[in-house]
């Protein structure tokens, strides 16, 4: 384990930011991990713990140590008839396990195809999309506690998972190094096509042997079609969640706004952020270096040379000009450092 100093975190970002990490270590084992922290002198704290840096935004020079997560491994841990449970480690690319899971026909992420980043910052924001969440397939999240320096399991129950969010992105954000996950897979797999264009799109590919493998390979055709991708467009896809709102700013917005689009997940009320945004008239919308994308208003994007703040200063703005138009605070999905 080597640990570097000033080091530019750009290629360390989606967003393309250029800010500096005083100190740089790349993490390649539990081993690894461990013999980091034990090696913190006050002057390399705090610290930043890093997998892909999809959904991060530096708006400045990072004074501590940032740390990436490469550690590798897939590992068959189990079956039993219907269940296959896999030991992945908290390094590993995201989409490669979901491929890996594909590829073996065990179901449960395939909707969860082309998510940028790493396995280890899956339960941290319960990634999610096309009708899945991390946590519907997660078996345990396995973890270092930086404060008692003990080795902690974490079942789903113990997460605190909401919508983007977990106790590892709130109350308890940046105490645990996660260094694995448990997955618990269908061997029989269970599709889920009533979400998004998914049913429209297999349709028009004239697919009817509908397998995760089809479902993947459509999900990558409809992302690839709708989100910039990162290593043209700096961006580290939704910045903004879609907001909940009430019963009652439900009635008041729909007597306002009688064309307002809104859908249901479980018993709250969702407003899509982009039309929000979009209503707001910056859908599409530049300044300088820092601008909203075309198709996606809720993906901020660096178009070159904007730095962290300038991003953050638009997201402000657009929070404002909703808060102003709509009454409804847009809450950020990515993480501000
Ligand atoms: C084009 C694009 C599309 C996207 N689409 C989606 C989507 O559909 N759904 C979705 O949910 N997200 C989406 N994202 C956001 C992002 O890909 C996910 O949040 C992803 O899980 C981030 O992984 P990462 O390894 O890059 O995390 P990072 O950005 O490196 O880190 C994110 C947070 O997790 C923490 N963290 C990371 N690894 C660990 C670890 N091992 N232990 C402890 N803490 C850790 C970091 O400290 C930080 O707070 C998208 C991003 C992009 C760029």
């Amino acid at each position: 384990m080597q640990v570097l100093e000033n080091i530019s975190l750009k290629p360390y970002n989606t967003f393309g930011i250029d800010v500096k990490a005083r100190y740089f270590a790349e993490l390649y084992s539990d081993n690894d991990i461990a013999e980091f922290y034990s090696s913190l002198t006050p002057e390399r704290i705090p610290v930043l713990i890093l997998g892909g840096g999809s959904n991060v935004l530096f708006t400045k020079d990072f004074e501590g140590s940032v740390a990436c997560i490469r550690s590798k491994g897939i590992v068959k841990l189990m079956d039993d008839e219907q269940h296959v449970y896999l030991k992945i480690a908290a390094g590993e690319v995201w989409d490669d396990v979901v491929k890996y899971a594909v590829e073996h026909g065990w179901g449960g992420i395939e909707n969860l195809s082309m998510i940028p980043g790493s396995a280890g910052a899956g339960p941290v924001q319960n990634i999610g999309a096309y009708g899945v969440e991390f946590k519907d397939v997660l078996y345990s999240v396995e973890v270092a506690d930086v404060i008692s320096r003990h080795y902690r399991s974490f079942r789903p129950a113990d997460c605190e998972f909401g919508y983007r969010g977990s106790i590892f992105k709130t109350r308890e954000k940046n105490r645990f190094v996660i260094n694995s996950i448990c997955l618990k897979l269908d061997k029989q797999p269970v599709l889920k096509l009533d979400y998004g264009d998914i049913r429209k799109e297999l349709v028009n590919a004239g697919i009817r042997d509908v397998t995760i493998s089809s479902v993947r390979d459509i999900i990558i055709k409809i992302r690839s079609r709708k989100l910039p991708d990162p290593a043209i467009m700096g961006n580290a896809g939704s910045f903004f969640m879609n907001p909940v709102i009430s019963a009652d700013e439900y009635d008041r917005l729909i007597t306002a706004y009688p064309l307002m689009p809104t859908f249901r997940s479980g018993e709250a009320i969702k407003v899509p952020g982009a039309w929000l945004i979009e209503q707001c008239g910056f859908k599409g919308k530049r300044f300088g270096d820092a601008g909203v994308h075309e198709h996606q208003p809720l993906v901020l994007i660096n178009y070159g040379n904007a730095t962290g703040e300038e991003i953050l200063a638009l997201a402000e703005k657009i929070i404002k000009s909703v808060k102003k138009k709509f009454g409804i605070t847009l809450g950020k999905e990515v993480n501000i450092f």
